[in-house]
């Protein structure tokens, strides 16, 4: 399983809109690795998690074939997770796309705001539905939505992917993972765990983690076995207000057998 990180960063960015900084300065000086936009991964170039406003910039950056996507899978409804409008560019007049529908799973808030632009009475996206502990196949693989906790308003998700016998699951966003989703988690066997780290060393459990939730979060799915002997665990989701650079994500998580995904980077389970 190829899984690529689209972008890593939080809702603003990093450097950050309208943002003036020390970090947002120092990125933008260095760039590389501390350039990050917001959160997404491909799998295999086929299954694609979350929609962010920089999808556009995504495909011109890594050379991307977006017509290759089967599945498209929605964690929440916030900004940087979801530009429900940029689907809008794949309906007759606008693209020369291919005659199926992308189908695209998520909770009603994700989905209602997808419909609410592209509507239901077209031929390039099948929508869905999902819910939590609800395991459901798509065309490339099986998801179990799980709990997120997050935005309080909304049924956030994240996800359980098994795709040719690979397990991984998605993890943000997310404070310290609600009972529910760690009771269910308890007898799976992940290749791989992507967890979120938003705040760096700002104390955050609920909402987002900051460095010391997410390497509990880690202990915990080793201690209780769920994490198989050669798992990969990788954080992104980073905020410019964690005021940390690449280098200082890599120095707080790597001494702990995480990697730190960069835009761009390409992990194989
Ligand atoms: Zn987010
Ligand atoms: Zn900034
Ligand atoms: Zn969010």
């Amino acid at each position: 399983m190829k899984v690529h990180f689209l972008g890593t960063a939080a809702a603003e960015g990093i450097p950050s809109l309208f943002c003036r900084c020390e970090t947002c300065r120092q990125a933008m000086q260095k760039g590389g690795k501390n350039i990050r936009t917001r959160t997404s991964v491909m799998i295999d170039d086929v299954l694609k998690l979350d929609f962010p406003p920089d999808t556009y910039f995504h495909m011109i950056r890594d050379g991307l074939d977006l017509e290759t996507v089967q599945d498209l899978i929605i964690t929440h409804s916030h900004s940087d997770h979801l530009l429900p409008e940029d689907l809008y560019m794949r309906l007759p007049g606008f693209a020369q796309s291919e005659n199926r529908p992308i189908h695209v799973y998520g909770h009603d808030r994700p989905i209602g705001k997808c419909i609410d632009v592209v509507g239901t009475a077209q031929q390039k996206f099948a929508f869905h539905i999902v819910q939590p502990f609800v395991p459901v196949r798509t065309q490339t693989a099986v998801l179990v939505p799980l709990l997120a906790d997050h935005d309080k308003t909304e049924t956030c998700l994240l996800y359980y992917i098994e795709k040719d016998g690979k397990t991984m699951l998605y993890g943000h966003d997310s404070g310290w993972f609600p009972e529910a989703t760690l009771d269910w988690l308890k007898d799976k066997k992940l290749d791989l765990a992507i967890l979120e780290c938003t705040t760096g060393r700002i104390p955050y459990r609920h909402n987002h983690m900051d460095i010391d939730c997410t390497l509990e979060t880690k202990e915990w799915l080793a201690g209780n076995g769920v994490l198989k002997p050669d798992a990969q665990v990788a954080v992104t989701h980073f905020s410019h207000n964690a005021h940390m650079l690449h280098e200082d994500f890599v120095a707080a998580f790597e001494p702990h057998g995480i990697t730190v995904a960069y835009d761009g980077m390409v992990l194989h389970i």
